[in-house]
């Protein structure tokens, strides 16, 4: 039973009830929980480690709660730089259809590199594809050796494109093998008590790729258990037509009709929703996962964030699927949301301060989880620290916990999870990361080059359209 004491802190944000920012302070870990925060003329407790932390800012470690993380394989492919959102689905699907095992493990620890180095402390992954030896436990090994708090989003696709979906008929699964195998990784892997490193929730892939009848029986199973329900709903205008077209109803409507509203279901993006839309996922307390990056690479819209959060939704944040944002780096999503929003919705629709909410209370909530978000005592040891002295930053310590959203943050100096220290000196303590770098770049090579042999289709040619003169896009 071990005390660590973070000390000499510059400033600790707790996100408290009251939004404490402590000056000179210090948070003592004991074991895995917070014991006590204190700061300015509080007497420093004994502890059997002490972590100088002068020059940094602490703030509750972010949560990321939407992601596809075997999609670093697939980022930067030169044939889907210019895709919109449907055909660009249908693209992923062709390069999808070679991914193995070994590829996915490989891709959720390279994502989970980059992920605990901006700032995050519980990934949520929302792995949907089933093909060749993939399994969906390697998500979870691969969270257990990067040592980051995991949600799996058991992900599912049961309608392909010769029912009027979008996935490739070679890569649905039946649904009551679907059914089966949530209740298998369920009972296998999903730890309820408070604290819990591992949890799944349910997370049929879209409207769009499974059928409605596996929308309902995904909620029902979900309830039955506790766990959470988690899909995408309204991606784009594309996606929302095709829900207008096939059910003559908007897709929260059909949420709605389906079961899938309340405070233990939550949707990815949600770009395209009407006032009357807004309203019902602000009544029913629904969650949404803001998705900035990946809405603005595949050009789905904006999320109404202020007027959800005004209506009672919780709103948090996600990085998206690497290959739709190209980056899993958490702080700079968090950025993205703030100047996105603004952009959209005007100079107040988004603070720093409010966006970094939504990556920590936000994300809490929206997991249901009141173990982890906050620093205060009683709750996980999942704390993160920035140097305030680095370039980047120089200047703009006026507000220094504002800053990390304003300016450009870079990698967090130091990371602690379920008190264990995965991040120290800007570097990551469990994971080799030049030789799990080496191994990601070979599998990616090869797994495009398989799927071009596959399709006969060549998706790494480089694009140079010119701007000079201006060159659209072909059709
Ligand atoms: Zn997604």
């Amino acid at each position: 039973m071990t005390h660590l004491l973070l000390h000499h802190i510059d400033t600790l944000a707790t996100f408290d009830a009251e939004r404490r920012r402590l000056r000179n302070a210090w948070v003592l870990i004991h074991d895995n929980r917070i014991e006590a925060v204190g700061g300015g003329a509080d007497p420093e407790p004994t502890a059997d480690e002490r972590l100088d932390l002068t020059g940094r800012v602490v703030l509750p470690g972010l949560i990321n709660t939407h992601h596809h993380q075997f999609q670093s394989l697939l980022r930067n492919i030169p044939s889907l730089q210019d895709s919109a959102l449907f055909p660009w689905l249908r693209d992923l699907g062709r390069l999808m259809g070679a991914l193995t095992d070994e590829d996915l493990y490989t891709a959720s620890l390279l994502n989970h590199a980059e992920l605990l180095l901006s700032g995050c402390t519980t990934a949520a992954d929302h792995h949907y594809l089933k093909v060749n030896d993939i399994r969906f436990d390697t998500c979870v090994e691969a969270a257990r050796e990067a040592g980051i708090r995991f949600h799996l989003l058991r992900g599912s696709s049961s309608m392909g494109q010769s029912q009027g979906g979008i996935p490739p008929d070679d890569q649905v699964e039946r649904e009551d093998d679907i059914l089966a195998d949530c209740e298998r990784l369920i009972r296998t892997h999903h730890d309820p008590a408070p604290g819990a490193m591992t949890r799944v929730d349910l997370a049929p892939g879209s409207p769009f790729a499974v059928t409605a009848r596996l929308m309902q029986q995904s909620v029902e199973l979900a309830r039955r258990h506790g766990v959470g329900s988690h899909t995408h709903l309204a991606q784009s205008a594309e996606d929302e037509q095709y829900m207008h077209a096939k059910y003559g109803r908007s897709s929260v409507e059909m949420a709605e009709e389906w079961g899938w509203v309340g405070p233990d279901v939550w949707f990815a993006h949600a770009t395209c929703l009407s006032d009357s839309d807004v309203a019902r996922v602000g009544r029913t307390h629904t969650g949404i996962a803001h998705c900035p990056n990946s809405n603005m690479y595949t050009a789905a819209g904006c999320c109404r964030v202020p007027e959800l959060l005004q209506a009672g939704a919780t709103v948090a944040i996600g990085v998206d699927g690497s290959a739709a944002n190209n980056a899993s780096n958490l702080i700079d999503e968090v950025r993205n949301a703030m100047l996105l929003q603004r952009m959209c919705h005007g100079a107040h629709a988004l603070s720093a301060t409010q966006a970094l909410e939504l990556a920590t209370l936000g994300g809490a909530r929206l997991l249901r989880r009141d173990d982890i978000g906050v620093i205060e005592p009683g709750r996980c040891a999942d704390l993160i620290a920035f140097d305030t002295r680095q370039l980047s930053l120089s200047g703009g310590q006026h507000d220094p916990v504002a800053g990390l959203v304003l300016c450009e943050t870079g990698r967090v100096d130091l990371s602690i999870i379920n008190g264990r220290i995965v991040v120290a000196g800007g570097q990551l303590v469990r994971i080799d990361l030049p030789a799990l770098i080496d191994r990601h770049n070979r599998l990616a090579g090869a797994l495009v080059a398989r799927a071009e042999k596959r399709s006969g289709v060549s998706f790494t040619r480089p694009v140079w359209r010119r701007a000079y003169p201006y060159e659209p896009a072909a059709a």
